[in-house]
C-alpha cells in the first residue's frame, strides 16, 4: 500500500497497437514431437515478435517467438518432458524442458522446479517473471541440438489465427515499454533508500525482494483512505513479477485473498535465536508454495503484484515476533 505508480500496462498497450491479421499455419510443416504439444500461454497468445533466425550462427537475430504475457501469468510446458535447466542465464529466470531430441526455453520465468524433473504437457511449470529482452512477453525458443527452430513449428499447424504485430510498429512498441520501465525505475531511486536483497541481518533472515524500501512501519497518511493509519508493515518496491524469496525457513501455515492485503501468504518459522517468528507477505500477484509446505531460507516463493488496496507493484512484508505485530526491519 504506497504511492508509487508503476504501471506496466504493457499487455494493455501492445492489445491497443495490435493490427490484426491471420497468418496461415506453417502449411506441411511435418510435427517435431511424438508426444502432442501446445502453447505455454492459456488464452488465444499473441505474438508480439516471430522467430527471425540469424544469417549465421553468431549473428543476431531472433531465437524464439515473443508472446504477450503479463506478470506473474502461469507459464505452460509446451509438451510432456524433463526438466532440463531451471536458473538464472545472465540476471534472468529460465526454464529449459527436455522433449527427446529438441529442447524448449521458457524466459523470463520463474519456477520451484528442479532438474530431472518429469513434467506433462500444459502443466504450470512457473509464472513470468521480470527481465529480459522484452517487457511484458514471455521469450519461446526451441533448439534441436545447437540449431534454433521456430517454436511455432510444435503446433503442427494447430496454432490457427496467430496476431502478430506488424515489425513497423513493433519498435515503437517496445521503445514505449522502455520508457515506462525506466521512467518507474528512476522514481523508486529518488523517493526510496536502496537496500541490498540476500544480505541477512542479525538473525539470518534475507530481504524478501532487490527492492528498495519505499514506505516503513508506522503511523503515516494512508495513500487511498487518507486517514491517519498504522501501516503495518514495511513496503519493498519491486516491479510486479519480481521473485518473492523465503526470508527464512519455515511452515507455509495459510494462503488466501483479503480485500485489503491481496494476495497473502504466512510463514511460521519457529523459534529464532528464542523468539518465535512468523512473516506474511502480502499483494502478491501469486504464490508457488502451498499451505504445509516446508520452504528454505532464499526459496522462490510467490511474484510481486499489486492485488488488494494497493497503488503499484510492491510487496508489504509483515512480521510478528512472539505473537506481536513488530516492525519488520527490526529483525530483518
Ligand atoms: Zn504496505
Ligand atoms: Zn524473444
Amino acid at each position: 500500500m504506497r504511492v508509487l505508480r508503476r504501471d506496466f500496462q504493457v499487455t494493455t498497450f501492445v492489445a491497443m497497437c495490435l493490427s490484426v491479421l491471420a497468418i496461415p499455419a506453417p502449411a506441411g510443416a511435418a510435427p517435431l514431437l511424438p508426444t502432442p504439444a501446445d502453447w505455454p500461454l492459456g488464452g488465444g497468445p499473441v505474438v508480439q515478435r516471430g522467430f527471425t533466425p540469424p544469417a549465421v550462427v553468431w549473428g543476431s537475430g531472433h531465437r524464439g517467438v515473443d508472446l504477450v504475457a503479463k506478470s506473474g501469468e502461469a507459464v505452460l510446458s509446451a509438451a510432456s518432458g524433463t526438466v532440463a535447466f531451471a536458473g538464472s542465464i545472465a540476471g534472468k529466470p529460465v526454464v529449459s524442458i527436455d522433449h527427446g531430441s529438441v529442447r524448449t526455453t521458457y524466459e523470463p520465468v520463474i519456477t520451484t522446479l528442479r532438474v530431472g524433473e518429469r513434467v506433462a504437457l500444459g502443466q504450470v511449470i512457473g509464472v513470468l517473471g521480470a527481465g529480459g529482452h522484452c517487457l511484458g512477453c514471455l521469450h519461446w525458443g526451441l533448439r534441436e541440438g545447437k540449431s534454433y527452430l521456430d517454436p511455432l513449428l510444435l503446433l503442427g499447424g494447430r496454432g490457427g489465427r496467430l496476431r502478430l504485430v506488424p515489425e513497423s510498429q513493433r519498435e515503437v512498441v517496445e521503445r514505449e515499454a522502455r520508457a515506462r520501465a525506466l521512467a518507474a525505475a528512476s522514481a523508486t531511486q529518488s523517493k526510496a533508500i536502496m537496500t541490498a536483497a540476500g544480505r541477512p541481518g542479525s538473525h539470518g533472515f534475507l530481504h524478501p525482494v532487490a527492492g528498495a524500501v519505499s514506505s516503513a512501519f508506522g503511523m503515516r497518511l494512508h495513500p487511498l483512505l487518507k486517514i491517519q493509519k498504522l501501516h503495518d508493515g514495511t513496503d519493498f518496491a519491486a516491479a510486479c513479477g519480481t521473485a518473492i524469496r523465503a526470508p527464512y525457513a519455515g511452515v507455509v501455515t495459510r494462503t488466501f485473498f483479503n480485500s485489503a492485503y491481496g494476495n497473502r501468504l504466512f510463514l511460521s518459522h519457529g523459534s529464532v535465536d528464542g523468539v518465535r517468528v512468523e512473516t506474511a507477505f502480502n499483494h502478491a500477484a501469486r504464490y508457488l508454495v502451498r499451505p504445509g509446505q516446508r520452504v528454505s531460507r532464499g526459496q522462490v516463493i510467490g511474484v510481486v503484484g499489486s492485488t488488494g488496496l494497493s497503488t503499484g507493484c510492491h510487496l508489504h512484508l509483515m512480521v510478528w515476533l512472539n505473537g506481536r505485530l513488530s516492525n519488520p526491519m527490526s529483525w530483518l
